[in-house]
């Protein structure tokens, strides 16, 4: 008996969810080699499935380059002070406080 569509996006629904049972995943294989259709949803989900996988797999990247920004704000931090420091330098070595 062939699985009708709606059956068969719901078991590819289902197949992202838990892993299909033996007979549901032979119903769904026996459907998407006669169906174009689901065949395309079946790739298109699993390809979003992948996507998504790739984006979680890149959270330690996200987190390396949030790691660099704020080492990039900080760089930008500390060199403002050295800079500010620097030009207060001068001044506060002109006044030596034990020669007052
Ligand atoms: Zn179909």
């Amino acid at each position: 008996m062939m699985l009708s569509c709606r059956k068969a996006a719901e078991l590819i629904s289902l197949s992202q969810e838990r892993p299909l049972r033996f007979w549901e995943q032979i119903r769904l294989r026996v459907h998407l080699w006669m169906c174009a259709y689901c065949t395309r949803y079946y790739q298109q989900i699993r390809t979003m499935r992948r996507i998504f996988a790739q984006f979680r797999s890149n959270e330690t990247y996200t987190e390396r380059m949030t790691v660099w920004r704020l080492s990039q704000d900080a760089r930008v931090r500390i060199l403002r002070q050295l800079t500010a420091y620097g030009s207060d330098t001068p001044a506060a070595n002109d006044r030596d406080p034990s020669t007052e």
